[in-house]
């Protein structure tokens, strides 16, 4: 089966029929011929007609409480990132109580196997009911649901007019090249239809003791591959590798991932409620590959400082929202309340330039770490010419971060430029 023929099969990487697992270490399923990841942001963006629409890449969002949260800080598109499995909630409108445990089609590996669904877990759980420990369920009280599953009542009250969604899921639960578990691993995929694991993840219902792997239980190579066979659209989305800070994610395993496909798009850089990654990520860019940021709320959703993507459009589609991942069209947002903003950011090839439209202090980082500081609404700072040497200390990258001088706490993360085109 060619690339094409898979991405025909529509939600293909939730299907999948008769796709074989790839073997370690070996992609195998789609080809990885995508163009390179944008290494001139925001090129050819008419500022002037820009739309903002705030977003995240990761955010947890299991009630109508949660969503509010997200509402209320302004997001004009809503990729809920939610596990157990690790399906998404698009469209929000058919998501009931209980959704995933009566309606589980995507394909579980079972005992190593790939097997497709569906998976009637009501009728698969049946044999071995009598192993299921009410106790420990009593411990997980939002996971939980008492044995026989019922389709309870929808979660969610209707978006709001305008505001957009997209497929998402935080997966987890990979295997290493060799094997063993991938501790600490998650990615998500803004733009993907692709689901994996069960609902299961504690094992309370006893399905991982049967041997039904909670998680994706791949190679993650394999598992992205799957992730990018399912996006929605082509040319939009991407995968992006999760709080590496939090987890204390192996930095060459990070590079591997960067390097598997383009579309493995970058890394959080605010994840976990606050936790700042930005050592990794000028680490990854320092190396000459180009590595987006992302800022994410994960489960924070109660704290000012939120995570938030702010997608850089001419238009407001889904589609042209996750082109805007895909290209790196986008900025960060330590608060996202609008208590500063952007309003250009441009390299020539020779300048590195950005504005904001209030005062903010800003600093434009490379490889050597800041290189300029600027008050007032703009910047500039122009790249010496041993820059574009390879060797120790030269700049390889230039990315701006702006402090809104209001007090507010803001702070605005560009995406970086590679320094050589
Ligand atoms: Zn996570
Ligand atoms: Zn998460």
């Amino acid at each position: 089966m060619n690339r094409r023929e898979f991405m025909a099969m529509g939600a293909a990487a939730v299907a999948a029929p008769g796709v074989k697992a790839a073997p370690a270490g070996n992609g195998g399923i789609i080809s990885h011929d995508a163009p390179p990841r944008n290494r001139r942001p925001y090129a050819g963006l008419d500022w002037s007609k820009v739309v903002r629409v705030k977003t995240t890449s990761h955010g947890h969002c299991i009630s109508q409480w949660w969503l509010d949260q997200y509402l209320k800080r302004g997001f004009g598109l809503i990729t809920m990132s939610n596990y157990y499995p690790s399906a998404p909630w698009c469209p929000a409108a058919k998501m009931t109580k209980n959704y995933w445990r009566l309606h589980h089609n995507h394909p579980v590996m079972v005992k190593g196997k790939r097997v497709d669904g569906p998976f009637d877990w009501n009728r698969i759980i049946e044999p071995w009911k009598g192993e299921i420990d009410a106790k420990a369920i009593a411990k997980y009280p939002s996971w939980a649901s008492n044995y026989p599953f019922v389709e309870g009542e929808k979660i969610f009250k209707p978006l709001p007019p305008g505001v957009l969604e997209a497929p998402n899921a935080e997966h987890h639960g990979f295997l290493l090249e060799n094997g063993k578990p991938a501790a600490n691993l998650h990615i998500c995929s803004p733009g993907s239809a692709f689901a994996s694991g069960t609902f299961d993840a504690h094992d309370l219902c006893k399905t991982l003791s049967h041997g039904y792997h909670y998680g994706s239980g791949e190679f993650w190579g394999t598992a992205i591959d799957r992730m990018i066979a399912g996006f929605i659209y082509p040319d939009g989305g991407g995968v992006t590798i999760n709080h590496p800070s939090w987890t204390k994610l192996d930095r060459e395993l990070m590079l591997q991932l960067l390097d598997h496909d383009p579309r493995v798009l970058g890394i959080e850089v605010i994840e976990d409620s606050g936790h700042n990654s930005e050592n990794y990520w000028d680490w990854a860019l320092s190396t000459g590959r180009q590595c987006f940021g992302f800022f994410v709320p994960d489960w924070h959703v109660d704290k000012k400082v939120f995570g938030v993507n702010v997608l850089c459009v001419q238009e407001k589609t889904v589609r042209s929202c996750l082109k805007a991942y895909r290209e790196g069209n986008f900025y960060g947002a330590l608060n996202g309340l609008d208590e500063l903003a952007f309003t250009r950011i441009a390299f020539d090839g020779t300048t590195v330039m950005a504005a904001t439209d209030k005062p903010a202090r800003f600093e434009v980082i490379t490889a050597r770490g800041v290189v300029k500081e600027q008050k007032g609404t703009e910047v500039s700072w122009t790249v010496e010419k041993e820059a574009y040497w390879q060797g120790p200390g030269c700049h390889i990258f230039a990315r701006v971060k702006a402090y809104a001088a209001d007090g507010s706490g803001e702070v605005l993360f560009s995406q970086p430029f590679m320094l050589k085109g």
